[in-house]
């Protein structure tokens, strides 16, 4: 049994993904395995797109996201194109990782998280990714030691001119973080 907080939570995620377009359908699951059997990740998933659902929709949710099930998603569409129940799963792996950051639910010990939140970081600040902040933030939290060899790797990156050193900043970053703000306002449960 998974502990009563854990219950609320699963209130608020499973209401989360009701809210995205088509969500609520995963209570119109018919648990064919179409989705299992059409994902190219499945078979290194500790829990299958189908079992996914039904762990959903049995509260057991903690456990799928302490799984490297959603970081496997690969976000290939073809479990939702291939639903027969008109399932969106794509989108609901895409809120399953969006809250499991949030709520600091995922698999310990693995560094997908932590990139997640570095790429995030790094569009918020300059409306785009820029690599080599997002590669020193990101062994600076997972790995510092390794963080030294990719230095070699950037350098030979940065003098091929396949890597820029300045961040490459776009117009109206303003707006977009206002958009982003409010996205993630409307997001929040
Ligand atoms: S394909 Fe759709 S209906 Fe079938 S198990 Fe997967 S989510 Fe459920
Ligand atoms: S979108 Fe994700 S879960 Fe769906 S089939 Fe592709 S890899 Fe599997």
């Amino acid at each position: 049994m998974e502990a009563a907080a854990s219950k609320d939570l699963c209130d608020v995620f499973l209401r989360k993904i009701c809210a995205i377009p088509n969500g609520s359908k995963i209570n119109e699951c018919l648990q064919c395995g179409t989705c299992s059997a059409s994902c190219p990740t499945a078979t290194a998933m500790e829990y299958s797109p189908r079992e996914v659902i039904a762990a959903l929709r049995a509260r057991m949710l903690e456990r799928v996201l302490k799984s490297n099930t959603v970081w496997l998603c690969s976000s290939c569409y073809s479990c939702t194109v291939r639903c027969p129940a008109g399932i969106p799963f794509t989108d609901v792996m895409y809120e399953l990782k969006r809250l499991g950051v949030k709520y600091g639910l995922y698999p310990k010990g693995t560094t997908n998280a932590v990139m997640a939140q570095a790429f995030v970081a790094s569009v918020d600040r300059y409306g785009r990714n820029h690599e080599p902040e997002l590669i020193r933030n990101y062994y600076l939290r997972t790995n510092p030691l390794r963080f030294l060899s990719q230095v070699i790797l950037g350098l030979r990156l940065l003098s091929r001119g396949r890597m820029r050193l300045r961040p490459h900043r776009i117009k109206g970053r303003e707006e977009l973080r206002k958009m982003m703000a409010a996205i993630e306002e409307n997001a929040s449960p």
